[in-house]
């Protein structure tokens, strides 16, 4: 890897190196955490984690032929290089800032509150029409996850599009720190994590610690149809260039069309030109992702062949709606998470469903002190709705289920406690033919659900 030699590693960690002064210039292969990941050459970072303590896993790692570890402690007898550090995971930040420094490759770092992986696999799948591109795998978007992607680019690779998730402030200070992209782009500013940030105020404040990293000829790409991005005018004389529906946006989307579960069609309007795409993911939501990746592609200079060939390759991913069809069922797998946001766009999107409608929804968490009435707010979204069932299952969703059939006294709304009465009693539920939405946060295991449907 780049420069990563065990002498640049000790110094931008402010470690201290025990070992072999012959090895000091050896560049290391690979930086890992996992230590089932270890091969020839690699540098272990061993992080001390609520359960398991990773420095128990260094001799089976330098017996797998790693090049050197960190550690917290000295190593008595040691017979194998290492570097003394304070913390582990400050030192994972530090080397991979330093690393992607190295690199000299373009970044775009891509927040929001909802819609980030989303977003980041359509712009990973334009850039990529052009350029060889390296994108978070999943979800690695915290503090330990993106310099473990960081640690993923190699030579040859020539821009990387980067998840930033946050929950808190002065966390994407940090993120932005190692990642200093040269493109910020931000979703939307929505009500996830007010545990932390308490409103929609603190959300935008500490969303836009991305910009303090910013390059100087950077580019700021917005949501222009969320009330709080907008009001970003600019940030050390960087105008925003503002994606949405209306024709103030630069980059605009327009004639909007429902290809039901496939996905949707528009046009897209960038400068002077605008074409069609076929965007192969169903939602009015996903318009809004592919317009943030036309004008991410349109700064780095790809044609609209390009951008258009990108939107429409892109790949379904597991768990954000992604479609499974069974003998039975069309199944909506959307249990990779869940807030009010989310909630209502994937309601909206399976009124496009065939057969009889039924939304499968779980509790959403880390809500904050409204998470009732944020709850209740999704029970009426989907009250109005045209589906036929709705299955809420979880302490809060008991809110969602009351207001939405108060909402709808036509409705077929079912309560269920928790997933293990869902699960005992979902075959009872449905029918063949059945369009199938399964979505909850992450903690409610939803997954579980899905395969049932899978094997019914
Ligand atoms: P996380 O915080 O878990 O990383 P995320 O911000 O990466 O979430 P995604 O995983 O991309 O978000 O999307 C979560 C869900 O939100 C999707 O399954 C989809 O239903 C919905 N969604 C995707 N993009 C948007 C968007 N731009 N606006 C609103 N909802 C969206
Ligand atoms: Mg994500």
């Amino acid at each position: 890897m780049k420069n990563l030699t065990l002498e640049n590693i000790a110094r931008v960690c402010g470690g201290t190196y025990y070992g072999p002064a012959d090895k000091l210039q050896e560049e290391v292969m690979s930086v890992i955490t996992d230590s089932r990941k270890a091969e020839e050459g690699c540098l272990f970072v061993p992080i001390v984690g609520e359960r398991v303590d990773a420095h128990k896993f260094i001799p089976q790692v330098m017996e797998a032929g790693a090049l050197a570890t960190l550690s917290e402690r000295v190593l008595d007898n040691a017979d194998f290089p290492y570097i003394a550090v304070e913390s582990s995971l400050q030192a994972v930040k530090d080397i991979a800032e330093f690393y992607l420094k190295q690199l000299q490759i373009p970044v775009v770092g891509i927040t929001g509150s909802v819609g980030k992986t989303s977003t980041k696999e359509v712009i990973a799948s334009v850039l990529n029409q052009k350029y060889h591109t390296l994108k978070t795998q999943g979800n690695f978007n915290n503090e330990l996850g993106l310099p473990l992607t960081v640690f993923r680019l190699r030579d040859g690779d020539e821009i990387a599009v980067l998840e930033m998730g946050i929950s808190d402030f002065g966390e994407m200070t940090r993120l932005a720190q190692i990642a200093r992209p040269d493109t910020c782009v931000i979703t939307n500013i929505g009500t996830c994590h007010l545990e932390n940030l308490g409103d929609r105020n603190g959300v935008l404040k500490a969303k836009t610690e991305i910009f303090k990293f910013l390059r100087p000829d950077g580019h700021i790409v917005l949501n222009g149809d969320d009330d709080k991005l907008i009001t970003v005018k600019e940030y050390e004389k960087i105008k925003p260039v503002f994606f949405g529906m209306s024709n103030e946006c630069q980059v605009y989307g327009d004639k909007v069309v429902s290809r039901g579960l496939k996905g949707m069609t528009c046009t897209i309007h960038l400068g002077d030109t605008a074409f069609t795409v076929d965007i192969p993911m169903p939602g009015r939501h996903m318009v809004y992702n592919a317009l943030a990746a036309a004008a991410v592609g349109n700064i780095y200079g790809l044609t609209t062949e390009q951008i258009k060939a990108g939107i429409e390759s892109l790949e379904p991913i597991s768990g954000r709606f992604r479609m499974i069809e069974t003998d039975k069922f069309l199944i909506v797998d959307d249990c990779y998470n869940a807030n009010p946001m989310s909630m209502k766009a994937s309601l909206d999107v399976l009124q496009d469903g065939a057969g009889r409608r039924i939304a499968v929804l779980g509790d959403m968490g880390e809500l904050g002190e409204n998470e009732v009435q944020l709850h209740e707010e999704v029970g009426e979204h989907a009250g109005k709705c045209d589906i036929d069932v709705l299955i809420c299952t979880g302490k809060l969703c008991r809110n969602m289920a009351e207001r939405a059939q108060r909402t709808n006294p036509d409705l077929k709304v079912i309560y269920e406690p928790d997933r293990e009465s869902l699960l005992e009693h979902l075959e009872g539920y449905v029918q063949d033919g059945d369009t199938i939405l399964v979505k909850a946060s992450h903690f409610m295991k939803f997954e579980e659900v899905v395969t049932k449907l899978e094997n019914m």
